[in-house]
């Protein structure tokens, strides 16, 4: 049977030669060609953007059997609080499907909206590759394949958006595709690729615009750009299941799916979290973490790092866990109970555990699993467990999931934390805190913990995720800074920090060891870790022991650091590499961090949940190979950012 495509074109007459104002097309039967014309022919007549002086119509058959049936990408939306949000979301999207210079591309979509077609550049040289300069490159020939006649008339800005993208993603060597709307009624735009899906933004202009564009990116052999361009522009495609519009909840998105949304709650709770500056966005990384890095498509100094030491993007850390990759394969095949144990895995527990001062040590996935694993194996119904109000998320959980009665101490009181034991004396409990806060940065009494633990009899327990290879003269953690000869009963670390690969483990004595490995469901139920974090974590544990200077090296720079904030005014004090900036209002928080970011530097916004309500702030994680002068000239900009945000009302 034959389809017909029906094509509109709606152009203006200027001084030098025609300006493009609209154009739509459709694929449909016979029948309903008459009711589309008319319908594209009143769409023409009354764009926002002008009466044309031209509207050519052109009317081609197309047999069935020459369409290419494609499905449609899956869509998802990203709500922002403005263009420039989406802006910065756009181009961290691009630099996920690949493109390596988001930014210039972002500065070519002016240019490209003076094009009828669309832009098509090498994603990498960014040479443009259209043969008609002028013109662009026009998807054309497609349609959704299940409209209904009586959609196919009207104006579907979404639909046609997703046609164009599907048909355009599955094109040979196109790496990824971005667009805002030229029309001055919509603000919204997308950025598109096969892996990425149909991402739609919901701002990327700000409303009456006439800006916008479309760009091609394309990766593979000029040879075969021909083959690119015969199937963008002439290949007869129907573009099949193209899923309902995602909504933003926002004024410009257009028309909304049929019948009840099931997801419709989780949009109205995200709005809400927008609203109370509470949405968190997720930056894309385009290289290893530091000092310095490629993010979101430029280069910034990172001061969110948790790779205290820069070991993660050590040489001999990444030769090791290569080899290791090479020898064991990429998945370790299961648990360690069943198939995946490795010599590995127990070379690191023997090392981990003397330099614990511990008698042995357990590998879990990562450091939340570990304490996860350990609090619900040593406490039950019946145990009482003393916790620090401000305990890591992973602690809490937990004491939460261990049925245990939590018993809540002020931080860092232990004052508090002693009333709060006496009265539960002769219970069997645990005393559970993070060595170092992780959102503040402070450190633990150790020795006044440990003294009501022993005085009460019950264990104690710290978490030295943000410890190890920073506190200590070599880096052993809260023991070795305070100089005791015993650790506390349990020490739990993490692998993904100064050690700068990625596990947990839990240190203490060979009964409890063995006991973990028989009843922690965290250890049990899940895969091994892979052979080359371990093999990294390894090498990681040998610099360490052999280069202690590192550890003096991040303290020197962290001094450093707080010094100059001080000097600027900002109260910034650390007894660790963490130093927390209190901002207070989430929002402006969020807006330091974002300007921060525009300036160069990354540091993270740290809101409600990982810290009370009213408390949010900016936290600066310093490292050991930060340069004297980019730390300098960091604090300079934290001062001007800070006092920026709290002069604004
Ligand atoms: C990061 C962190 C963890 C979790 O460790 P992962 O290995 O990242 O899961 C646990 N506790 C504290 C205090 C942390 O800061």
């Amino acid at each position: 049977m034959n389809l017909f495509s029906v094509k509109m074109r709606a152009s203006r007459r200027t001084r030098d030669g025609e300006e493009h104002i609209s154009g739509a097309e459709r694929i449909v039967r016979a029948g309903d060609v008459p009711g589309l014309v008319s319908a594209l022919v009143s769409r023409a007549q009354n764009h926002g953007k002008g009466r044309p002086d031209f509207t050519n119509i052109k009317i081609e058959a197309v047999p069935e059997s020459a369409c290419l049936r494609l499905p449609a990408l899956p869509v998802r939306a990203l709500d922002c609080a403005d263009p420039a949000e989406g802006l910065r979301l756009a181009a961290g999207l691009l630099a996920r499907a690949g493109v390596a210079d988001p930014q210039a591309v972002l500065a070519l979509l002016r240019e490209a909206g003076g094009l009828r077609g669309a832009m098509l550049l090498d994603a990498d040289s960014l040479e443009r590759l259209e043969p008609d300069k002028r013109r662009g490159v026009r998807a054309t020939c497609m349609d959704g394949a299940e409209v209904a006649a009586a959609d196919a008339a009207g104006k579907n800005h979404y639909q046609e958006a997703m046609v164009l993208a599907s048909k355009v993603a599955h094109a040979p060597n196109i790496l990824a595709e971005i667009c805002i709307s030229d029309d001055p009624d919509y603000v919204t735009g997308y950025v598109a690729s096969r892996e990425l899906g149909y991402v739609r933004i919901a701002q990327m202009k700000t409303p009456g615009s006439l800006e916008g564009g479309r760009i091609f990116l394309y990766r593979g052999p000029r040879a075969e750009l021909a083959a690119t361009l015969d199937f963008i522009e002439r290949r007869p495609v129907l573009v099949e299941n193209i899923p309902a519009a995602p909504g933003f909840g926002a004024p410009n998105a257009s028309s909304a799916p049929a019948g009840p949304d099931k997801w419709a709650f989780l949009d109205e709770g995200l709005e809400r979290l927008s609203a109370g500056g509470l949405r968190r966005n997720i930056r894309a990384m385009g290289s290893a973490p530091g000092p310095r890095v490629r993010c979101e498509g430029r280069d910034v100094l990172l001061l969110a790092s948790n790779d205290y030491l820069g070991l993660a993007d050590d040489a001999r850390v990444k030769a090791r866990a290569a080899e290791a990759l090479a020898a064991y394969g990429a998945g370790s095949g299961g648990s360690r109970l069943t198939t995946g144990a490795l010599e590995l895995h127990d070379e690191l527990e023997r090392r981990l555990a003397p330099f614990k001062h511990a008698e042995a040590a357990l590998l879990f996935n990562t450091g939340y699993m570990a304490n996860v694993g350990v609090i619900t194996t040593l406490c039950g119904k019946g145990d009482v467990i003393f916790s620090d109000e401000l305990n890591h998320a992973s602690i809490i959980d937990g004491c939460r999931q261990s049925r245990a009665e939590i018993v809540v101490y002020r931080h860092n009181d232990m004052e508090d934390l002693e009333a709060r034991a006496r009265l539960h004396a002769g219970r069997r409990g645990l005393i559970v805190r993070d060595a170092v806060f992780s959102m503040d940065g402070d450190l633990v009494p150790l020795p006044e913990l440990l003294r009501i633990a022993d005085r009460y009899g019950f264990l104690s327990m710290i978490d030295e995720a943000h410890a190890t290879g920073v506190l200590g003269a070599t880096g052993r953690g809260a023991a070795e800074h305070f100089g005791l000869a015993a650790a506390p009963d349990v020490t739990v670390g993490t692998l993904s920090k100064a050690l700068g690969s990625e596990g947990g483990f839990v240190c203490g004595n060979a009964r409890l060891i063995e006991y973990l490995k028989n009843s922690a469901r965290s250890f049990i139920f899940s895969t091994a870790l892979s052979a080359a974090p371990v093999a990294a974590a390894l090498e990681a544990l040998d610099i360490l022991c052999r280069e202690p200077e590192r550890v003096r090296r991040l303290r020197e720079n962290t001094a450093f650091f707080c010094a100059r904030l001080r000097e600027g005014g900002v109260a910034a004090r650390s007894a660790s590499a963490i130093v927390p900036l209190i901002v207070g209002d989430e929002k402006k928080a969020v807006d330091a961090a974002r300007e921060l970011f525009d300036a160069g530097l990354y540091l993270s916004a740290i809101r409600y949940p990982s810290v009370p309500r009213g408390a949010a702030r900016l936290r600066a994680t310093v490292r050991a190979d930060h340069a004297g002068e980019d730390l300098a000239e960091a604090a300079r900009r934290i001062v001007l950012a800070l006092h920026q945000v709290q002069e604004k009302s």
